[in-house]
């Protein structure tokens, strides 16, 4: 008698969310050998458990392919955790010298005190004193940036050690925040945190992977089981191949290298080299990063049109272009012809273009490649370009949490844009009906990496906070549940080469899996945003898991 295979987990009795055509739902999943080896009812798996499979009961709950961030900035944030991150500390200043002192008091051997995340509106006039610092680091070098990144706090060591005083004149673009003596205060902003940055510490190598290894654990808790790091440079690569030689690297990763504005075609053969060596199980730097603009709050993202001035009319400036559109569509020819995928940092509606106008000249120089170029932001696309993303095979990669009405958008965007680009903002209904590809990712650490958080405002397009309090933005944009999920893990698996092997519950498939809290659909067990992962697989093995998972 031919021996039955076991199983060695077992996921039954509840809503499998396949994202497989084939199969879109089922109510249960075998493991074996990492790999998924049956997908359908308790019936069709009940043959392949033995005495050593781990069975776990869904009851109800939702078992998703694990999720993919297609943009994010895991080591950097990763490590800002392990720093002093006053992220989190929302309720005002006494908590934010709270937190500080805490962070100081248990680590009492580090030299210096580095972190980030105030946020202005804490401190009196925006800006935060080094008194309150010293109080609560002591006689220590401390430097806390700002949530926004252009103003940093320190304390009277770090001006001490710096040798910042009542003379020191400010830097050309910085300023020097000072008492009305003319002392400095503690707070530096823009390019005056130069004068202070020479004295860090070094980030070591360690650091870098304590940072990665953190960020890694964070992910896997919310579910995600790949992700696009979007910014990797060679300490980057180095740290990813030293986590994943030691066999400690269970994220899949594909890193996008570093594209510096000002280099051109010459630099291309290096950045093949680092793709040839810069490989491992589960990481390969195969996507390169292309910045072409800024950003809308700071007029740097570069539009078709001028920006409007506060009083309406036009303010003679169309932002920033860090690339020329003909030295854009020169790289992106030579990139997609070597093989590489493009990874376009676009926010104004005239960086899109030019990135479209990139892949249409490198679909004319090299036909149809593999390249699976994609567009990350996307906050402001020209209506006639939304067409183009589909006949390029362009794929639109979004950051949903951002597509919703928050003080960040009402202040400093939508006055500045007008109603008629206003309503170009995040099209991601109108790219899927125009046969688009989605993918989502996070652009963590500058928002959050929770995918539900995010998901939600792809559904609502209202954030969960602000529900009641705000109108959705643009409501004909929204995208349904089954919409936002496909683009969490099938479509970020295809930007990520990965749609062979994971971004799917099917057979044959790696088990990457996440297992929900609840139905993920029945608005009745809550909202979207609410969603909690309480096991997430890697291959079959467990990489997060709560208590209440079972099994
Ligand atoms: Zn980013």
């Amino acid at each position: 008698m031919p021996s039955v295979p076991v199983a060695d987990l077992v996921l039954r009795g509840g809503g499998v969310h396949t994202v497989d055509p084939a199969r879109p739902s089922a109510t249960a999943v075998a493991v074996g050998g990492g790999r998924i080896v049956a997908v359908g009812d308790d019936g069709d798996v009940a043959a392949l458990i033995g005495s050593a499979t781990r069975v776990i009961e869904l009851r109800g709950r939702t078992l998703l392919p694990g999720f993919q961030d297609a943009h994010c900035h895991p080591i950097s944030s990763g490590l800002d955790q392990l720093r002093c991150d006053l992220l989190g500390v929302t309720s005002g200043r006494a908590a934010v010298l709270d937190a500080i002192h805490a962070y100081a008091t248990s680590h009492p051997d580090d030299p210096w005190i580095i972190g980030s995340g105030w946020y202005m509106a804490d401190f009196p006039n925006g800006t935060p004193h080094r008194r309150d610092l010293d109080a609560a680091v002591g006689d220590r070098p401390a430097y806390l940036e700002n949530r926004d990144g252009h103003s940093g706090w320190v304390s009277s060591r770090t001006l001490a050690l710096a040798g910042i005083d009542a003379s020191t004149a400010d830097p050309v673009g910085g300023r020097i925040e000072r008492d009305p003596d003319g002392t400095p205060t503690g707070a530096l902003h823009e390019s005056a945190v130069e004068l202070v940055e020479p004295f860090f510490p070094p980030t070591t190598q360690a650091d870098l992977e304590r940072g990665l290894l953190r960020a890694q654990a964070y992910f896997h808790s919310l579910g995600i089981t790949a992700w696009q790091d979007a910014h990797v440079e060679p300490a980057g690569e180095a740290t990813y191949l030293a986590v994943a030689n030691r066999g400690q690297l269970t994220m899949r990763t594909i890193g996008a290298q570093w594209w510096e504005p000002s280099w051109d075609v010459a630099a291309i053969p290096d950045l093949v080299a680092r793709r040839v060596s810069a490989r491992a199980d589960r990481y390969a730097s195969t996507s390169i990063k292309m910045m072409l603009d800024g950003v809308l709050e700071t007029f740097t993202g570069a539009m078709l049109e001028p920006y409007l001035a506060p009083d309406g009319g036009s303010a003679d400036r169309t932002g920033i272009l860090f690339i020329e559109p003909e030295v854009v569509r020169r790289i992106v020819v030579e990139l997609d012809r070597n093989g590489f995928q493009v990874h376009f940092h676009v926010i104004g509606d005239r960086a899109a273009r030019i990135a479209l106008d990139a892949l249409e000249a490198a679909l004319a120089a090299n036909g149809r490649t593999d390249g699976r170029h994609h567009l990350a932001h996307i906050q402001v696309i020209h209506p006639d370009d939304v067409p183009r993303f589909a006949a390029l095979g362009a794929i639109a990669n979004a950051q949903p949490l951002w597509a919703c009405h928050e003080r960040q958008m009402d202040l400093l965007t939508i006055p500045f844009l007008g109603p008629e680009r206003t309503g170009w903002q995040y099209p991601f209904g109108s790219l899927v009906r125009s046969g688009a590809r989605l993918a989502m990712g996070s652009d963590w650490g500058v928002s959050t990496p929770n995918p539900f958080e995010e998901m939600h405002v792809a559904v609502e397009r209202v954030h969960h906070t602000l529900v009641g309090k705000m109108e959705p933005l643009l409501p004909d944009e929204a995208l349904t549940l089954d919409q936002a999920v496909h683009a969490f893990t099938m479509g970020s698996a295809y930007v990520n080469h990965l749609d062979d092997t994971t971004g799917s519950i099917s057979v044959g498939k790696l088990a990457d899996l996440a297992v929900l809290d609840r139905d993920l659909w029945d608005r009745g067990a809550g909202s979207i945003a609410a969603a909690r992962v309480v096991g997430t697989f890697v291959e079959g093995k467990a990489v997060h898991e709560d208590p209440s998972l079972g099994g």
